[in-house]
């Protein structure tokens, strides 16, 4: 398919805003499944826990073709785990537009505005649907209303719908000034004139929406003065132009569960959001040069592509790459850069419902699964060997919660240490540290949830049955003014010492719990530092504090250093250690402890709700918004204090309350209860 004929899309949404149910009517009605699905119970881990089955499930969703209009939607989705941010962001990096689903009655919520924030961060354009127009109490001008704030006024409508909650029957398409109304299944509908009730509503949202766009296209102010109006085709150029340039977001309304509104949906992606080539090219450094080059979104160009996931299979992996110049072949050789390394492609495939599709080669915007890859990991750049470029990767957040795992049969050590490699290859906020001798590992992951579904698909997929510790909150720690320090580290070899001493400068970096960053520093005069040392020494780095653990929101400038070698001469890959070493060392001392805090969202009967709230205070949270009528709170805490939540929340609410919880920032630790930690922990 031509790279014009594409659309990467990704819906995005609040939990339990129809994300799943228009996802599986986009489907049906593209005639990728001819039968329409359940509606999932909305519980996001789900996914991850069950057989097999729902594995491919998971596994297909990441990314599905859907062709429509000669054209194909790629809807890359991550049902199931909406609650872990990190798998929207991802998703996002390879995304070229996003449809924004709404609740026609509670309109923008927490999640939605988090995930504004994520796609605004990629500049991509969106499309926003209104969704459940059928529901008691929906308010399509309100929850356009409350767009206002997290769009900054870019929000534009390009629909009305007809009647709301039960009255709701169809749409008022704003630029072909036709009405559509559904019947059935929502396969067959019927367009007519806009009828004489809606016509001057009509009138004025069609006049609105050729005002926005006269007023952000230049080209268009003249005709729009002069006529008071616009045509439909510079209606449309207008339009898709300002939604390319993030300057306008198109607003449609639909009630999916009614299956009310999916294919003007599916237009409106066609129509208003881009193709791959709309999004120009990519940029990225040439590896060599560490110069920024560019690359045209075309089949010719050099190859490149960014890996956004993986997922282990029985026969090996499979890894979906995004291709953002040039042409992937079947059994072609990938560079990868970070490694330094050439792996070879084995098999391309596009996932369809129940089937595979192995294609020869795919091009420019082209989303596909290939087998064969054995090094190269989610957020990798693969690209042509002899003309090297590494995209900008992808960032993820790191683990806040730890604990020890071990075989119950000791026999099982090995499965077992297979069976985290591959959590560790395909989940980027899936750490693993084999610690001690005796092969223990420490796992650590983004909430008790994250690490309690490894510990079932551990059983599950590979046979081992596990014992696990507590889990364990992965406190940070940083500096909490700018000081000075020195550190010195010796390494030894045969007969010989090899010391290096560097000079430090550290300071708190504005955000806490940022990642902390090396900055070479060197003043005048000092000891010039290789390329490829710095690069090493760079690559490796991750300094811990005076108690162990992780530094982080700390600016590290190195300011100067020396070596030397008692004996004879040295090594490069000694000095590397050493240098290393010694930067940590100068870092370790007179640190902060700093805590993960979490996002809490609760729902609960509203009876309960003041009962879960009471709790809350006692757990010290910052409760965010309460929906006392709906049952429904979020809250800010200390990761600390929300261990066991769910038996908790059980408890408080007769086991009727839900809750998602994820990573949301740290804070420094209060003085007194730091003291508390140090006694505990054996620190300074
Ligand atoms: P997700 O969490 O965003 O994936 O939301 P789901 O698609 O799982 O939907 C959450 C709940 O809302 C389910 O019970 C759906 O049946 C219901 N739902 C989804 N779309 C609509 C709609 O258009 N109208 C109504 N009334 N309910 C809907
Ligand atoms: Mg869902």
């Amino acid at each position: 398919m031509e790279p014009s004929r594409l659309r990467n899309v990704g819906i995005v949404a609040h939990i339990d805003a129809g994300k799943t149910t228009v996802s599986e009517r986009i489907l049906f009605y593209t005639g990728v499944e001819h039968r329409m699905g359940e509606v999932h119970d909305g519980n996001a881990t789900m996914d991850w826990m069950e057989e097999e089955r729902e594995r491919g499930i998971t596994i297909t969703s990441a990314a599905t073709t859907c062709p429509w209009r000669e054209h194909e939607i790629q809807l890359i989705d991550t049902p199931g785990h909406v609650d872990f941010t990190v798998e929207v962001g991802r998703c996002l990096r390879v995304l070229d537009g996003a449809v924004v689903v709404l609740d026609g009655v509670a309109g923008v919520q927490a999640q939605t505005e988090t995930v504004l924030r994520q796609a605004a961060q990629y500049a991509i354009p969106k499309l926003v649907l209104v969704n459940k127009m059928d529901r008691p109490g929906a308010n399509f001008h309100a929850a356009v209303d409350s767009l206002a704030k997290v769009m900054e006024g870019t929000a534009v409508l390009t629909q009305l719908p007809i009647g709301s909650g039960e009255e709701f029957e169809g749409v008022v398409d704003l630029l072909r000034m036709k009405e559509i109304r559904w019947h059935g299944d929502g396969t067959e509908f019927i367009e007519s004139e806009v009828s004489p009730p809606l016509e001057a509503a009509a009138n004025l949202a069609r006049d609105a929406l050729c005002s926005r766009v006269a007023e952000v296209v230049d080209e268009l102010a003249d005709d729009y003065l002069e006529n008071g109006t616009l045509g439909e085709p510079e209606l449309r150029q207008g339009l898709r132009q300002a939604v390319l340039a993030n300057q306008l977001v198109p607003v449609l309304a639909g009630a999916a569960l009614k299956n009310l509104g999916i294919q003007p949906l599916l237009d409106a992606i066609l129509d208003w959001l881009p193709s791959p080539l709309d999004r120009m090219g990519v940029e990225g450094l040439d590896p060599k040069t560490g110069k920024m080059v560019k690359r045209d979104p075309l089949p010719q160009a050099p190859f490149s592509a960014l890996c956004f996931k993986v997922f282990h299979e029985r026969y090996g992996d499979l890894t979906f790459v995004r291709v953002y110049s040039g042409t992937l072949e079947e059994g072609q050789m990938v560079y990868v850069p970070r490694l330094e390394k050439k792996e070879r492609v084995q098999r391309l495939m596009r996932m369809h419902a129940d089937s595979r599709v192995v294609l020869p080669s795919i091009g420019p915007g082209g989303i596909v699964a290939v087998s064969g890859l054995k090094f190269a990991q989610t957020g990798d750049t693969l690209c042509d060997p002899s003309n090297p470029i590494a995209l900008e990767g992808l960032d993820f957040p790191e683990p806040v919660i730890r604990m020890t795992v071990e075989p119950q049969e000791p026999g099982d050590r090995e499965k077992l240490h297979q069976a985290l490699a591959v959590f560790d290859r395909e989940d980027p906020t899936f750490w693993v540290d084999l610690e001690d001798e005796a092969g223990n590992a420490v796992i650590a992951g983004m909430g008790e949830l994250h690490l309690e579904v490894a510990m079932h698909r551990l059983e599950r997929e590979f046979g081992v049955k596990p014992r696990i510790g507590a889990p364990q909150v992965s406190w940070r720690e940083f500096v909490a003014g700018p000081k000075k320090s020195q550190g010195r580290a010796e390494i030894r070899l045969d007969s010989q010492t090899h010391w290096v001493s560097v000079v430090v400068e550290m300071s708190p970096m504005a955000e806490v719990g940022s990642r902390p960053q090396l900055i070479l520093a060197l003043a005048d005069g000092q000891n010039e530092i290789s390329q490829e040392l710095w690069r090493q020494c760079q690559q490796n780095f991750g300094p811990c504090g005076a108690l162990g653990f992780p530094l982080s929101g700390v600016e590290i400038r190195l300011i100067s250093w020396s070596e030397g070698v008692e004996g004879q001469a040295n090594s490069a890959d000694l000095l590397q250690g050493a240098l290393y070493q010694a930067v940590s060392a100068a870092v370790s001392e007179g640190c902060r402890l700093v805590e993960p805090l979490m996002a809490l969202e609760v729902e609960v009967p509203a009876d309960y709700l003041s009962g879960v709230l009471a709790d809350l205070s006692v757990r010290r949270a910052e409760v965010g918004y309460v929906d006392a009528l709906a049952g429904k709170l979020s809250a800010r805490v200390s990761l600390e204090r929300m261990f066991a939540y769910s038996t908790d929340l059980r408890s408080l609410s007769q086991g009727r309350g839900t809750f998602s919880m994820k990573p949301d920032g740290y804070r420094v630790v209060a003085k007194g209860r730091e003291a508390e930690l140090r006694a505990q922990l054996g620190g300074g």
